[in-house]
Order: C-alpha cells, then structure tokens, then sequence
C-alpha cells in the first residue's frame, strides 16, 4: 500500500547555496505527515482507524494471542484431545495451569483431565503450554473480552470455558488448524492401517493353524480307526 507520506518523502530537502540544508525541515515534513492524516481520516475509508465498538468490531491479528484454550473434535465430553500428560502444567512458567487425571474406579488412567484449570488472573500469555503440547490440544485463543468484577473466581477457567471445538480453532486460525488437521488424519490412516495389517496376519495365522490342524491323521491324535 503507498504510504501517504510517500510523496512527501520523496522530496529533496532544499538547499541553500554552499550545501546548508534548510534548518527545521524534518519537523516541516512531520507536520505535513500528520496533517494529511487527519485529512484524509475524514473521507478515506482505510484511514477511518476508529470504530464504534462493540456494535463493531475491528477483525484480529492473525498472530493475536490471549490464553489458552482446549480443543475438542466432536464431543467436549467425550473427544477432548488433551491426554492429561500434564507436559504443559509442568512447563507453564507462572504455574497458573492445575490439571487432575481421571480415572476408572480401578485406579486406572483415562488419559483424560477430570480437571482442568487456568487461573487466567496469573497466566502471561505466553504460549508455552501450546508449543509443548503434544497432543495439539491447546492452543491461544483471541477472546480478548473477559472482564469481569470477580477477579478470581471469574478469571479461573475450567473444562466448561476452556474446552472449545476443533472447528472454533479452524475459524480462528485457519492455516495452523488445517496443518494439524492434516497430520491427525495421516497419523490416524497410519494406525488404521497398521491395525488392519495386524488383524490380517492374525486372521491368516489362525487359518493356517486351523489347515495344519485339519490336517492331522486321526491316528496321530490318538483316535481308533
Ligand atoms: S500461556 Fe503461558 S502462562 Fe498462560 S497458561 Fe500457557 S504457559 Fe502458562
Ligand atoms: S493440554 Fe496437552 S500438554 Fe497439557 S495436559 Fe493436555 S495433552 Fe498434555
């Protein structure tokens, strides 16, 4: 896009004779700067930075980020991809992440979060917790309105706020979720194929086991003839 001061810029300074550049003559091109701004801020749309907010809203940085949030393919409840691995907990520097596994009634892991809270009072934006993440289950959200007069108890963010669908994280950063996109499916094909390839061998393992066995005499399984 041509800057606006573009013009002015391109102008040479004047020169007195013998060299001497007009003193002042930067301020003078600032002014002139400034001055078309405010102009054109009143007929040209691409100028006209102020909106009436929050009837409107100005469209977000691709890169924005604010806090965290988790990713769900379907289900919430039922396909919430974080594992409760706990790498990110671990690794958040302010500490502001509290997770608890769930379990069966044997003790044994569901490799799902029971809980699953932020203390976005204390989180610093930072992103570490979705670059560790194995799993591509957080990610930084763009919600920036979250005020709220509860400073704590507002601002501690559990499962029912976190969670937010894998078709949320595609609206929101399109290029990132179809790149995790794509690796999940292939990731999945691989396993499937995998598990299709071992249910082979293990289908034709057992028939010719079964042949060998029909195979037999009955004399050699100790039957009368
Ligand atoms: S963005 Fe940083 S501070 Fe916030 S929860 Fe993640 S790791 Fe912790
Ligand atoms: S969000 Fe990722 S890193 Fe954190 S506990 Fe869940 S799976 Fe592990």
């Amino acid at each position: 896009m041509d800057s606006p001061s573009s013009t002015i810029e391109r102008l040479p300074a004047p020169k007195r004779p013998g060299g001497w550049s007009i003193p002042g003559w930067g301020l003078l091109q600032g002014l002139a700067v400034t001055g078309r701004n405010m102009v054109e801020s009143y007929y040209k749309k691409e100028r006209m930075t102020t909106i009436q907010y929050p009837e409107e809203r100005a469209p977000i940085s691709p890169n924005f980020r604010n806090f965290p949030f988790l990713v769900f393919d379907t289900d919430p409840a039922a396909d919430l991809r974080c594992t409760a691995c706990s790498i990110c907990e671990k690794e958040c520097p302010p500490q502001c992440i509290y997770i608890v596994l769930d379990r069966d009634e044997n003790g044994k892991s569901l490799k799902r979060p029971r809980v699953f809270d932020i203390d976005l009072s204390v989180c610093m934006n930072c992103g570490i917790c979705a670059e560790v993440c194995p799993f591509d289950s957080i990610y930084m959200d763009g919600e920036y309105e979250l005020s709220t007069d509860d400073r704590f108890g507002g601002l501690l963010f559990g499962l029912d706020r976190l969670a937010k669908s894998a078709e949320y994280h595609m609206k929101l950063r399109p290029e990132q979720a179809t790149e995790v996109m794509a690796r999940r499916k292939a990731e999945e094909e691989k396993k499937a194929a995998a598990a299709a390839a071992k249910l082979a061998k293990a289908k034709a393992d057992a028939e010719a086991k079964a042949k060998a066995a029909a195979e037999v005499k009955p004399e050699e399984k100790g039957e009368e003839v």
